[in-house]
This record gives structure tokens, sequence and C-alpha cells, in this order.
């Protein structure tokens, strides 16, 4: 079925787009009681950017943004990005990848001149690859992480190298989205591949409680995060931007894609806040109690 547009008159002078699969959605969007906000590119601009590359002892950052940049130049993550455009905006040319594969959630790998390169979160390099993180990069990992920043460890020839730091920044409607989605009496909670520090950071600023925040949770567990909140009684809308986000946009009782997001996100969802701004979330709520309370 073709979409139909709303145009919600939302009293603070602005109108925000709002796109809804069929009108049959607004019973299900009356009902939510609790939001599960993806963060990366929902609550968060998702436009990353490298803020400081910290290299191991007898490492150079030269080495570090050819070998990573190169790698991450390769992968569609807004991390992956980020570290090769500020590679290249360092005067790095990017040598040719070979056997690239990405991790979903965990980090990318790959073949750089000659030597096998990796790039991810912590937890994967020392699981599935046995690496030992340097006590100095651990330390700068985590000053990072307690400013909601993303480390990414970097790797080659078997040895954790550096760290870079990642970030975007929170959209500036994000915490007054959150706020009016309280005042409508629903519970949100955030819902994140990222580290648990970065993504506490991230709630703190934005009015979300500690205990609402589940993090380092990989693309296919974010499904089994919704599904277990259902369980406990919940009625749960979802919003989300990513292809990781998908499964857990169907399997919510309604799914909000953010406009600005993948076409996976916006497929598998409900309803599509055109421009990307999460105050549409709670608009689209209110409107859908206000509108029923008219027909009844
Ligand atoms: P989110 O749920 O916040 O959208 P993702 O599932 O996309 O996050 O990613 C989770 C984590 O996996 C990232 O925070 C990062 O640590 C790691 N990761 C994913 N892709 C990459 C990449 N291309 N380079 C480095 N790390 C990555
Ligand atoms: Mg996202």
């Amino acid at each position: 079925a073709t979409p139909t547009a709303l145009l919600v008159g939302t009293g603070r002078g602005a109108q925000l787009a709002i796109l809804i699969k069929g009108p049959q959605i607004l019973e299900s969007t009356r009902r939510v009681d609790t939001v599960v906000l993806d963060k990366t590119g929902t609550v968060t601009t998702g436009r990353m950017g490298v803020l400081g590359v910290h290299p191991a002892d007898g490492e150079s950052v030269e080495e570090v943004l050819a070998l990573a940049g190169a790698l991450e130049d390769a992968s569609e993550h807004p991390i992956g990005r980020a570290v090769a455009d500020h590679a290249r905006a360092a005067g790095q040319h990017l040598a040719p990848v070979h056997d690239f594969a990405a991790h979903g959630g965990n980090g990318v790998s790959g073949v750089v001149e000659g030597r096998g390169v990796l790039a991810g979160r912590r937890s994967w390099l020392a699981t599935e690859w046995a690496l030992s993180m340097p006590a100095d990069l651990l330390e700068a990992a985590e000053r990072a992480e307690a400013e909601g920043r993303t480390p990414v460890w970097v790797a080659w020839d078997g040895q954790v190298r550096a760290v870079v730091v990642v970030a975007d920044t929170i959209k500036d409607t994000s915490t007054q989205a959150i706020t009016e989605l309280r005042q409508l009496g629903l519970r949100p909670v955030l819902l994140t591949g990222d580290n648990t520090r970065a993504a506490q950071a991230v709630a703190h600023a934005v009015g979300i409680a500690p205990g609402d925040v589940v993090a380092e949770v990989l693309p296919a567990d974010k499904v089994a995060a919704v599904r277990r909140l259902q369980d406990q009684g919940a009625t749960v809308a979802m919003v989300g931007d990513g292809v990781n986000d998908a499964a857990a946009l169907a399997q919510a009782d309604l799914g909000l894609a953010m406009g600005t997001g993948t076409d996976a996100a916006i497929e598998a969802s409900d309803l599509t806040l055109v421009t990307g701004d999460l105050r549409a979330a709670a608009d689209a709520i209110r409107l859908a109690r206000a509108t029923l309370r008219t027909i009844k």
C-alpha cells in the first residue's frame, strides 16, 4: 500500500511530516507504553568524526591512519567513513584492501599492503582474535567511553596498535523529544551496539534512566531485546534508522523509521519520521490518541 502523508501541527509552530502505512496503524500507536530508541543515527546524528588517534608505544599516527584508513574505506558503517575521511584529510593515500569483511556490530577485517588489519570493538578483538590490549591504550579508551565516545581498536600482524576515538553528536531535538515521550506516560529505553559507558553518557544527557539502557547488543540480538520487553507485558514502539534495526522494527508493536535512515529500516516500519526529528515520534503518538478519541 502507498503510505499516507500526515502533517502534524505540533503547537510549536513547525509541522513535522510523518508517513503512515495505513490508518489501522493508529490503533497500535495509541496502545504503546514503551519506546525503544536506537542510539546512533536516531538519538544522535550518526555523522561520526575522528576526535583522536592514540598509537601504542612504538607506533606512529601516520601508519595507523594509513592502514586503518585503507581498511575502513571499504566499510559502509559511519565509523568506517569517519576513519577513512580523517586519514585522507591527514594526507594519506589509501591503499586497496583485499579480503575485506564486515563483522556486523563488531568491526571489520582485511589485508592492506600484505598486512592483516582489524578495526573494531575491544571484546571482539579479545575473544575472536585472542588479542590483548596495551595498558596505556585501555586508559585512553576508557576515558573516551566515559565521555560518550567510541574507541575503535586497531590491530595488525597479530598485535593491537592503536585506538582511534570516534563520536557523533546528540541531535539538538532529542532531549525535548524524550521529555515529551515521558509526558505522554511512555518509558524510553536506549538500545545500542555501542559500548555501555558511551550509551550511559548519551542516556544521561537526554534523560533516559540508567536502568533503561541496553548496550553492546549485536544486530541479531536487537530483536530479542524488543521481544523481552514484550514478554514482560510492554507494548513496544521501536525507533531506528539502520539496516541492523530492521528486524527489531518489524518485531515491535509499532516500528518508526528515521526518514534520514536506510531503506531497510523504512520498509520494516509502520511510520516514517520524514526529517529524522525524534519529536515527530511523540507527535505521532499524541495524534493517534487524539484521533481515536474523536472517532469514539
Ligand atoms: P549501533 O547499534 O549504535 O547503530 P552498530 O551495531 O552499528 O551500532 O555497531 C556496534 C559497534 O561495532 C560499534 O560501536 C563499533 O564498536 C563496532 N563497529 C561496527 N562497525 C565498525 C567499523 N566499520 N569499524 C570499527 N568498528 C565497528
Ligand atoms: Mg542506528
